[in-house]
């Protein structure tokens, strides 16, 4: 089993993070596995140094060891780039400039018709630089966002390809799950995703998949948030030829109102609940470990 921990150094790990690092860490000690850290810094103007650090800091405070050095995402450029170029040679990227506003404007344009449809990762593109594709570019432009062109992509997959994932509970050790989907769920409910962004050659989703394949992760283990986002990396899995590894979602970690932890919620933070003077054992008591 290896297993990993992707935090974004943008901000405090709080007790969200502890438990995703804790439950991926002792499954992979568990096992006689490996446990492996990752970095993902895409995001240039969020991502600090001083981030990164304090998490390194916090972890280990926690007792979490990893087995490797941490990969960063800033480091794996060329890995980013040379899957969108296999995937751009195939014709299935194309530049996209719409901002978020325009992207909104067209979904509720009157003639589409019905209300505008959310995606795992918001609106759904209503598709506006998909006609403007006709490049014969041997590579994708530079410094431009770029999107998968998903029905195009799933139809050379053939229209009825099967899609699913093994969806594992580490806490129960009930029987693993296999969870199946289809193109047309992807099409509805998904559509044209950025893989490559303006400031950065790729996208969450792409990163994402990329590295855990060359991490060689055998186990994902993240939060409930990002199960429609799986379905996306499974997609890319096969797009790309890699292995799709088992996943498991777990619970997320509330405040007292039923909210989600985010990154802003210092008072959660990890760091905070040490200068108070709790101990790793109680915070494993607090997120239910
Ligand atoms: N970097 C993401 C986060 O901090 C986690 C991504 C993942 O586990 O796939 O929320």
């Amino acid at each position: 089993m290896i297993t990993r921990f992707a935090p974004s150094p943008t901000g405090p790990l709080h007790l969200g993070h502890a438990y995703s690092a804790l439950l991926a860490h002792d499954a992979a000690r568990r096992t006689g596995g490996t446990f492996v850290l990752r970095i993902e810094d895409i995001d240039r103007s969020r991502s600090r140094p001083e981030w990164e650090q304090k998490i390194y800091d916090d972890l280990a405070w926690l007792g979490v060891t990893w087995d490797a050095p941490p990969m960063r995402q800033s480091d794996r450029i060329p890995s980013y780039n040379s899957a969108l170029l296999t995937l751009w040679k195939r014709g299935l990227l194309y530049p996209c400039t719409c901002t978020r506003r325009d992207i909104a404007a067209a979904a509720s344009a009157p003639q589409e018709g019905g209300e505008p449809a959310f995606g795992p990762d918001g609106l759904i593109y209503p598709g506006t630089c998909r006609a403007k594709t006709a490049s014969n570019a041997l590579a994708p432009p530079d410094g431009q966002a770029l999107r998968l062109d998903m029905s195009k992509a799933l139809a050379g997959l053939g229209a009825d390809h099967a899609f699913s994932f093994e969806e594992v509970d580490l806490l129960t050790g009930n029987k693993a799950k296999r969870i199946h989907f289809t193109p047309a769920d992807m099409t509805s409910t998904v559509g044209d995703i950025i893989l490559s962004r303006k400031d950065f050659p790729a996208s969450y989703h792409l990163s994402v998949v990329l590295d855990d394949a060359a991490q060689d992760v055998s186990h994902v283990i993240r939060g409930k948030d990002l199960f429609d986002a799986t379905m996306i990396h499974v997609v890319l899995q096969h797009l790309l030829g890699l292995k799709t590894p088992r996943y498991t979602h777990h619970r997320l970690i509330r405040d007292e109102q039923g909210k989600r932890l985010a990154k802003r919620d210092d008072s959660r933070a990890i760091s905070r609940y040490r200068d108070d003077g709790v101990s790793p054992e109680e915070i494993r008591t607090m997120v239910g470990l």
